[in-house]
């Protein structure tokens, strides 16, 4: 796909999302109902704007990772946009996953479906404690083989569209395998033993079917249910986390832009002491921080997707320094869009208190800032401790110590 190809879809996109998107937006604080959704997503199809990161041969428009930034951006733009254009997490995520995955009988099952808007899905990993959560190691949800079919018994929480979801990709230790083994598994939402429990209520609205728990009380599925290789679920689960947690970085990114555009227009309108707003110092001093955070985040998406591309070992740990930087930078431009519209910001009157809240919880989701620096951190010495064993100089021995 050329550039002109991805330009035009950058514009359509644009143009959808103002004219139509926009328009249609619930008040802050309610989430989109599935009917409303179905009727954008047709108007979606029909502007040509509709899964912009799927396959054309199922019906999307075939960009490659490395061009759905600035698309994903402008569907992000509206905190529904993204559900509209059925490039939404965790959907998303799982298309993907299944497109690499998934055996020829599973993606007509599963993926034809969700491609095309028809169902919605989820992924099942965050246990209540001492299960999963920042450590994924202490999975505790487990399959057991029994008579050539597996059995799933567990719990699991936080599983974002469950209550809209036709099935879960669901990760489980599988001890038959090995010790550390652990499998992934597509379960029916309709399976019999599966069970929608406690219902989460979070901060944020975008992402639509609530974050409910889930149990599995024995569940029993088929060699078939299986996706991927049988015990390599921890690898499998890297393929789709580096992506999904830059589609993620991607759509709020395109949430933070429209916070400073609000602003923009605000400073250029509210005059104060006798000039613009947007002609005083201290406020031209947030505006150019935000500017700086909407650019070193683009910067960082750009070169995480194209490092995801060429190495998706290198490409997880670009992506790793984009989350972190990009899920604080767009608290930081959405809080300052507040601050500059006065008292209008803190109220419902404009958008911006819904959108700190859409944005907030992606600091814990995906992994948490701490969990990703602790990562970058220890990389980064193993990196230089190679670089010292290869021969570089130490730099920390003092002159006179040597
Ligand atoms: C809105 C929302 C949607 C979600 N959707 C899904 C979903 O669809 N599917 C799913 O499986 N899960 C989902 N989750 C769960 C999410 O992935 C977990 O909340 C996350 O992994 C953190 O796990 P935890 O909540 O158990 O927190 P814990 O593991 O208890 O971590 C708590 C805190 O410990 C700190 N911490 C973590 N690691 C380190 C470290 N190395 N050093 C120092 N401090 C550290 C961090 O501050 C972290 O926030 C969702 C969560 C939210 C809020």
């Amino acid at each position: 796909m050329s550039a002109a190809d991805v330009a035009e879809v950058v514009a359509r996109s644009r143009r959808f999302v103002r004219d139509v998107v926009i328009p249609a937006e619930p008040l802050t604080g309610t989430p989109l109902d599935p009917e409303a959704r179905a009727a954008l997503q047709r108007q979606a199809r029909a502007a040509g704007v509709f899964a912009p990161h799927v396959p054309v041969e199922l019906g999307g428009l075939g960009l490659p990772l490395t061009a759905w930034s600035p698309v994903f951006q402008e569907a992000g733009y509206s905190p529904i946009g993204p559900a509209v254009l059925n490039c939404m997490a965790p959907d998303e995520g799982n298309m993907l996953l299944l497109e690499r995955l998934a055996t020829p009988a599973q993606r007509e099952s599963f993926l034809v479906p969700l491609a095309a808007g028809d169902v919605r899905s989820s992924f099942a990993m965050t246990e209540p404690h001492p299960g999963a959560g920042s450590d994924p190691a202490a999975l505790a949800t487990v399959a057991h083989r029994r008579g050539g079919r597996w059995v799933i018994d567990g719990e699991k929480r936080f599983i974002s569209g469950a209550e809209e979801a036709a099935f879960a990709i669901v990760m489980a230790r599988t001890p038959d395998l090995g010790e550390r083994a652990a499998t992934m598994f597509l379960v029916p939402m309709d399976a019999p033993g599966v069970e929608i429990g406690h219902a989460i209520r979070t901060l944020e609205t975008a992402i639509t079917g609530g974050h409910p728990h889930v149990r599995y009380h024995g569940v029993e599925v088929g060699e078939e249910a299986v996706l991927g290789t049988p015990g390599e679920a921890f690898r499998h689960a890297q393929l789709r986390l580096g992506p999904a947690r830059l589609t993620h970085c991607m759509r709020w990114l395109g949430l933070a832009r429209r916070a400073q555009d609000t602003a923009l227009d605000r400073v250029r309108s509210r005059e104060l002491f006798g000039h613009p707003l947007g002609e005083l110092g201290l406020a031209q001093a947030l505006l150019a921080d935000s500017e700086i955070d909407l650019a070193s985040s683009a910067a960082l998406i750009d070169r995480a997707a194209a490092s995801l591309v060429a190495d998706p070992r290198e490409g997880a740990t670009a992506s790793s320094l984009a989350k972190v930087h990009v899920s604080e930078a767009v608290g930081r431009v959405i809080d300052r869009a507040v601050q500059l519209c006065g008292g209008d910001g803190v109220t419902h009157e404009l958008p911006l208190l819904g959108f700190l809240n859409e944005v907030r919880p992606f600091r814990v989701y995906d992994g948490s800032s701490e969990t990703h620096r602790w990562a970058i951190a220890r990389r980064a010495i193993a990196r230089r401790r190679a670089e010292v064993e290869d021969g570089e100089a130490a730099l920390d021995v003092a002159e006179g110590a040597r």
